[in-house]
């Protein structure tokens, strides 16, 4: 049997991060009708962070929050858990979808992330945060050379970069397929991203909000004065309004509906590696623990966890057609799992040895935008915040500052912005939505192999403002 399957012989189809004791109960369903003043749908960040800042700016105020299944079980409780102060998905998305706007996005991204981090503290959530920054690989010389003339922007704009030659990068983290490094020493970090998500779940509990899991929303009707009456299985919620923090899942509003698309992104996890593993790729005991990704347009991000596995991921999403694609079968994919643990040890030879623990699948919600799109309707009673992208653990906040602000709950002027007003671009219906995702991932692909050259197809989406991934 060759090396990488054998590797995944004795894989637990489960995300790493739930796959452990501390795993908090689940709560009972809805099962009498209820009332409140306000209905919170989603039980990952989104909805988490709402609940939390809304209580924080009305502390009386009634709040019940739903989940179709459990709390973390969304993209929040499986994703790799790199948390960045970006909140429109880097800079170059930034600056091209909402120009003037880019630095004050950046100054509320940076304070978002204050402020997320001294709500752990505040709410004694330890999600296993760690300071690492982030660090981009460059996989070839043309890439390299990319890479450094973006550490030179980089550096001219003021940011805390260091950049790695060669040889330098290898000892940072020793791979032979690494040619170049950027470490953006600021901000960014890794959690442990369900421990996140439970811990905000216990810091919601203490502030008096319901929640109900295993309680899927079913249908909204509005009832006049009294506000919406949201059908689910187990009763009706009457609440004055209700943030839709589904993400990815089939939204009830046709606008919001339209305006994300879902797809599948899958990681697998190492064994705890023996310090001569961690010796061998030099990577922890080197300037930081760094949180990589590869510089290419279908990239991996690979990681190291408090008790030293590797999270290795990405590589390509995949958008499935059928059922909206959120089919829980599609979580287990094991041409993408073959695909990553071969790609793993290309990457990491001298870890021939070690075997993966754990693999498992989750649904980002891509915009057409790749940011969150925000939005609100019935006359200001029915708000939704979604579309990260694969952007959304620090971004999620603000999304759902966003959220609860399009509600009424302490309005301030980012809702004037063009990023809460712009209105998100719809994705074409199927099947043109994906058969246009295969072609633009097949000519990433190819841009990938040719050193970062696009081709005729990628330059017709950059002038969209479409050629991008996630
Ligand atoms: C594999 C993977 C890796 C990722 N890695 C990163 C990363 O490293 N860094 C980063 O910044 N971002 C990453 N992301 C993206 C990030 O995880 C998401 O943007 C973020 O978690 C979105 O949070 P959310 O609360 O909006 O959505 P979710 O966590 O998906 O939560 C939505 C919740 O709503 C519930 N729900 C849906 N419909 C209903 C209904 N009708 N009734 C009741 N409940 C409902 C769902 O069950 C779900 O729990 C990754 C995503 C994936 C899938």
């Amino acid at each position: 049997m060759l090396p990488h399957l054998e590797a995944l012989n004795d894989t637990k189809a489960c995300p790493l991060w739930h796959d452990t004791e501390d795993m908090p109960e689940v709560l009972p369903p809805l099962a009498t009708d209820e009332m409140c003043e306000l209905l919170i749908v989603g039980g990952g960040f989104t909805g988490l962070w709402a609940a939390i800042q809304a209580k924080e700016r009305r502390p009386n105020a009634d709040i019940i929050l739903i989940e179709q299944t459990f709390v973390g079980d969304g993209a929040s409780g499986r994703c790799g858990g790199f948390m960045s102060a970006s909140l429109a998905h880097g800079e170059t998305n930034t600056e091209h979808r909402f120009p003037g706007e880019a630095d004050r996005l950046e100054a509320l991204g940076v304070q978002n992330m204050k402020e997320l981090l001294e709500s752990l503290k505040r709410y004694n959530i330890d999600a296993r945060y760690e300071h690492t920054g982030s660090t981009s690989v460059a996989l070839d010389p043309d890439s390299a050379e990319r890479l450094y003339a973006e550490y030179q922007r980089s550096k001219a704009e003021g940011y805390d970069v260091v950049w790695y030659d060669k040889d330098a990068v290898r000892k940072q983290v020793n791979s032979s397929t690494f040619y170049g490094g950027l470490w953006y020493r600021d901000g960014d970090g890794v959690v442990d991203p369900a421990r996140l998500c439970w811990g905000l779940k216990a810091a919601v509990l203490n502030l008096g909000v319901r929640i109900f899991e295993g309680t899927k929303l079913l249908g909204l009707d509005e009832t006049g004065q009294d506000g919406i009456k949201a059908n689910c299985n187990g009763g009706v919620i009457h609440s004055d309004k209700v943030l839709l923090a589904t993400n990815a899942y089939r939204n009830l509003i046709g606008q919001a509906r339209r305006s994300v698309i879902a797809v599948w992104d899958y990681q697998i996890a190492t064994e705890a590696l023996t310090p001569e593993q961690i010796e061998s790729i030099a990577w922890g005991s080197s300037e930081s623990r760094h949180a990589l990704s590869d510089y290419n347009n279908m990239f991996h991000y690979f990681r190291l966890t408090k008790d030293n596995r590797i999270t290795w991921g990405g590589g390509g999403s995949v958008r499935h057609y059928f059922n909206s694609g959120t089919d829980k079968r599609f979580e287990f994919s094991q041409a993408r799992y073959e695909t990553l643990a071969k790609e793993f040890f290309k990457t990491f030879p001298q870890l021939s040895d070690v075997k993966f623990s754990h693999k498992w699948g989750g649904i980002i919600a891509s915009s057409t935008r790749f940011c969150v799109v925000p939005g609100v309707t019935h006359g200001g009673r029915v708000a939704w915040a979604i579309g990260y992208t694969g952007l959304g653990v620090g971004a999620s906040r603000f999304g759902a500052r966003i959220g609860i602000e399009l509600l009424g709950y302490s309005p301030s002027d980012i809702l004037k912005m063009k990023f809460v007003t712009k209105k998100a671009l719809p994705w074409a219906p199927e099947p043109f939505c994906w058969l246009g995702v295969k072609l633009t991932q097949r000519a990433l692909i190819k841009a990938d192999k040719n050193g970062g050259k696009r081709g005729l197809w990628l330059k017709f989406l950059d002038l969209l403002g479409l050629g991008f991934t996630c």
